[in-house]
Formats: C-alpha cells, sequence, structure tokens
C-alpha cells in the first residue's frame, strides 16, 4: 500500500465510526468488514488472547461477560482502570487502541489504502486526563493524532459545512453513555463555540438499566425469580431492554416476553408508561440545555437549528421535550450515528492544510485531499472552540490564609490560549515552591469534581525575604485542549529559572511504547 489517507475517528462509548474525504471533496463513512457503518466499540478476548471487535463481541457480551469489556471510553484517563482477562490487565488505553486498530485496519483493507494520522473526536467536557489517554491510545494503535476535536464541534462542521446563511446551532448528543450539549455560531465557515456542558454519566445505558429494573420486577411478581441474580439471565435482560427501548418509540405499545426455567412471563409496556419510567432523565438534559442557553446569553427564539446527535435522541420523548423548551422541530438531514466522524474527517484535512510543516514535508506523488463546496470550489474553515473547565492552581488566599483553586484560565475561555499570572513566596529564604495544577470550577481544590492534572513549581531558589521573588506561572490550553504549564522566576542579573509541569495521571513513554509493541505483533 503506497497511497496514504487520512481519517476522522469518532471512538464512542457504545459505538465507533471512520471517515475519510473521497476523491469527489465530501466526508464519506467507511463501514467496516462486515458492512456496517458503525462499530460496536466492544472487546472479546478469545481463549488464545486475540481479541475481536465490534457486533461479533457484542454478541458474546451474553455467553462471555467475564471475556468481554465495554464502555472502555468512561474509564479513559483513569489511573486504576483495568481489565482482566486470563491473568492479563489491559489499560484503557490499549483497550481503545485494539477499537482504534479495527477501525484502522478494517478501513485500509475497504480503500486500499494507508492509514498513519487521524483526527479522533472526544467528548467536549473531557478533561487533560481523558484527552492525553485518548492521545495515548492511538500512539499504542501506530497513528498519529493530527488533531483532537470536540465531538458538537465535529458534528457541526458535518451539518453547517454547506450552509449559506449565518445561523446559531445548538447540539443535542444523547448517546450510549454520556449527553452534551453544545451552542454553536456558524457565520460563513466559521464555526464559534458560545458554550457547552453535559454529562459524563448519562446516557443509554441508564434508558435500559431502567427498563431491565421495570422488567425483572414484573417477572419477579409473577415467577419470585429475580432474573438479575444469574449474570446470563441478567445480560439477556439488557439485550431484551435496549430492543425494547428501540421498539417503544416505534409503536405505542409492545409486548416483552421475558422466559427463564420453563417460566414465561409477557410484559406490556405502553409509550405512555416508559416515558414515565424515564422522565427524570430527560429532564436532566433538559436542564443542562438550560444552563447552555443562559452560559451562551441567549434566548431560545436565537437558536436557528436543533442537532440531534447520539442514538439516544431517536427516543421521541426526547424530540418532544426540545419542541417543548425550543419551540423547534430538530432538522433532519443529519444522521446521528454518523456525524461525528464526518466532522472529524472535515478537520483532518484541514488540518493538514493548516499546518506549514506538512505541506513543505509533502512532496510525494500524493494528492491531498481538499474540501469541495456544492460549486465544487475548494473550502477552508475556521473553528473557535472553547475551554470546557476552568483551570488554576492550588495557592493559599491571602485573605483567609485557606487553599483555594485559584483559577487562572475561566471555563468558556476561547481556546488555544495562555494566561500568566505572578504569585509571591510567603517565607522567608523559601528555597522551592510547588503547587497542583487543576481543572475544574469548585473552589475546594479536593473537590471530586476539581481534577489534580500534575504538580510544577521551581526548586533551588536564590535567598529573598518573603513575597520579594515574583513567581510567574503560566498555563496553556492548546487547540486539543490539553494543558501544558510553566514556572518562571526572574531576578535582576540572576539566571532565570524555569520548568514545565509532569502530569500525573498519564501514561510513561515506556508503557505507551511497550503497550504499542505489544499491539504490533497482535492480530487484530
Ligand atoms: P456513543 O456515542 O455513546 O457511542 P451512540 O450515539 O452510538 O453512543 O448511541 C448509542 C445509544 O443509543 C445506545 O444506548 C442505544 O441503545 C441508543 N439507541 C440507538 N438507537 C436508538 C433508538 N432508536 N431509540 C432509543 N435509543 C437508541
Ligand atoms: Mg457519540
Amino acid at each position: 500500500m503506497s497511497e496514504e489517507v487520512i481519517v476522522g475517528i469518532d471512538l464512542g462509548t457504545t459505538f465507533s465510526a471512520i471517515a475519510y474525504i473521497n476523491s469527489y471533496g465530501k466526508p464519506e463513512i467507511i463501514p467496516n468488514l462486515e458492512g456496517e457503518r458503525t462499530t460496536p466499540s466492544v472487546i472479546f478476548f478469545e481463549e488464545d488472547g486475540t481479541p475481536i471487535v465490534g457486533q461479533i463481541a457484542f454478541n458474546q457480551a451474553i455467553t462471555n461477560p467475564e471475556r468481554t469489556v465495554r464502555f472502555v471510553k468512561r474509564d479513559m484517563g483513569n489511573p486504576s482502570f483495568r481489565f482482566n482477562v486470563d491473568g492479563k490487565d489491559y489499560l484503557p488505553e490499549t483497550l481503545s487502541a485494539i477499537i482504534l486498530k479495527k477501525l484502522k485496519n478494517d478501513a485500509e483493507e475497504r480503500l486500499g489504502k494507508e492509514i498513519k494520522k487521524a483526527v479522533i473526536s472526544v467528548p467536549a467536557y473531557f478533561k487533560d486526563a481523558q484527552r492525553e489517554a485518548t492521545k495515548q491510545a492511538a500512539e499504542i494503535a501506530s497513528l498519529e493524532v493530527v488533531r483532537i476535536i470536540n465531538e458538537p464541534t465535529a458534528a457541526a462542521l458535518a451539518y453547517g459545512l454547506d450552509k449559506e446563511e449565518d445561523q446559531t446551532i445548538l447540539i443535542y448528543d444523547f448517546g450510549g453513555g454520556t449527553f452534551d450539549v453544545t451552542i454553536l455560531r456558524v457565520t460563513g465557515r466559521e464555526f464559534t463555540v458560545l458554550a457547552t456542558d453535559g454529562d459524563p454519566q448519562l446516557g443509554g445505558s441508564d434508558v435500559d438499566a431502567l427498563l431491565v429494573k421495570y422488567l425483572a420486577e414484573d417477572f419477579r411478581e409473577v415467577h419470585d425469580v429475580d432474573l438479575r441474580d444469574q449474570p446470563h439471565t441478567h445480560h439477556d435482560l439488557w439485550q431484551k431492554a435496549e430492543i425494547t427501548k428501540k421498539d417503544v418509540g416505534l409503536r405505542p405499545s409492545v409486548k416483552v416476553v421475558l422466559s427463564h426455567g420453563g417460566n414465561t412471563a409477557s410484559v406490556n409496556l405502553d409509550r405512555d408508561d416508559f416515558e414515565d419510567l424515564i422522565e427524570d432523565l430527560i429532564n436532566k438534559t433538559e436542564t443542562y440545555m438550560e444552563k447552555v442557553i443562559q452560559d451562551a446569553n441567549l434566548d431560545w427564539s436565537e437558536i436557528d437549528k436543533i442537532i440531534l446527535v447520539g442514538g439516544s435522541s431517536r427516543i421521541p420523548a426526547v424530540q418532544k421535550m426540545i419542541k417543548r423548551v425550543t419551540g423547534k422541530e430538530p432538522v433532519k438531514d443529519t444522521n446521528p450515528d454518523e456525524c461525528v466522524a464526518l466532522g472529524a474527517a472535515i478537520q483532518a484535512v484541514v488540518s493538514t492544510k493548516d499546518s506549514p510543516s506538512e505541506s513543505n514535508e509533502k512532496k510525494t506523488n500524493q494528492k491531498e485531499p481538499e474540501l469541495k463546496s456544492e460549486k465544487g470550489e475548494t473550502i477552508d474553515i475556521i473553528i473557535n472552540e472553547v475551554a470546557s473547565h476552568s483551570l488554576g492552581i492550588r495557592a493559599k488566599s491571602a485573605q483567609t490564609g485557606k487553599y483555594v483553586n485559584s483559577i487562572i484560565i475561566p471555563r468558556l475561555t476561547q481556546i488555544p490560549c495562555e494566561k500568566t499570572k505572578i504569585y509571591g513566596t510567603y517565607e522567608d529564604n523559601q528555597s522551592r515552591v510547588e503547587f497542583d495544577v487543576l481543572q475544574g470550577e469548585e473552589d475546594d481544590p479536593h473537590s471530586p469534581n476539581v481534577d489534580r492534572i500534575g504538580k510544577a513549581g521551581l526548586k533551588n531558589l536564590p535567598p529573598h525575604k518573603a513575597g520579594e521573588l515574583k513567581i510567574e506561572v503560566t498555563l496553556k490550553y492548546t487547540a486539543d485542549g490539553t494543558i501544558e504549564v510553566v514556572t518562571r522566576e526572574q531576578m535582576s542579573g540572576q539566571v532565570s529559572r524555569e520548568s514545565i509541569m509532569q502530569k500525573s495521571n498519564i501514561l510513561s513513554d515506556e508503557i505507551v511504547a511497550l503497550e504499542k509493541q505489544q499491539l504490533e505483533t497482535m492480530e487484530i
């Protein structure tokens, strides 16, 4: 394979997808080798340790739950997560890498081209640790990440690229394990994020969980057996619940037949009952919508279009709620399962164009992929992202003497950006300063909602009086939404001191290299 192609990847909690810009300059989904346009983000490990990704793995989840892993994305950036099978521990980064490899291998086979580079999408609310983990997963899968893109921005690109008029759009993304909502302004080909928020622990599987409970309790009332007690019947119930959830969206009433050990029960579920059951979940998403419209300083009349993303946005109660809150029908011309990958593919060719070193270096016979408008003209886009979390350091408040989360870059600041704040020392001849870098909103630096990204500081400070040294702390958000920190101290006539932050929750380069090596020899 001599020719290369750059792709966009939606690495989802439950489903993933991969896309590229075709020879007509249009984004296009690359189906997997099973012929499906999305691939379940599920891995099944065979007896010999070979991982199998996708629908086959999903089907194994019932009979072989202990050899099957799902929802890895929820544990990206979680340093204590391991999936153990046959005495071997798998890191979340490695598991995600296995999924990426399946997408890459199948797409290479389909296109007859080599894939070395990708844009990968992540939820807008992903913090630094999760973004870094996603990049490391790509590295383990031998993919160079040219850029991380936020999922709602990708969806907006896929929707807005060919639209003539300027508009303000709301992206409502309700997936398998996560929910987020984002407001963007599209003017020409400039996409500006105005506000974004979401819940990383709210998704379609919560809907399934409510249905599982409902069905299990119904069965127990009739037969005095709890189907949740046995792993096999429990998993079976989960699958039935998921099918039922989709069916009840299409018909006003469905009948679910449950059987176990010769006992059978037939449960009727009306759409109204289902909607009562999930009302709290839908209301939760409504609260986030209200929050972003406030953060964006807009009211609903100023939102021109509503775009639904994620499989769970197909639930009729979602669409009803959106209509009630905004007074508008969501647009019908985007595919909720595909638009994120398509948008990532768009960003992929734009990134290639943007990077000057890239274009100088590329003097091969390869034709650069380019985006084309309806009229066949080459198009460029501008993306203005914002930080979805505030960034600060743990510092002692001068007024109270207590430690606080001293925010330096507030959330919703446009990125990339950097800000510097000057701190003083508080003791005579203090020889070092050390502080935690924090991501999150709350004042309390120890709140579970505030992430400790790493330690930064300076050692071997020269003798001085308390407060005499000025310690300059520069925090940066990169275009990927990841973080860099530099600490500096400059006394006149002295050599300047400078240090960069070491992140605490990311894998070391050695481990990434080792995992990559292992995956290279693995057949996926
Ligand atoms: P993610 O981005 O988190 O991987 P997806 O956007 O692929 O997730 O959405 C998957 C979720 O959507 C699953 O929980 C699935 O059950 C749900 N889903 C898919 N189709 C429907 C439907 N027609 N009605 C309700 N839920 C659906
Ligand atoms: Mg998704």
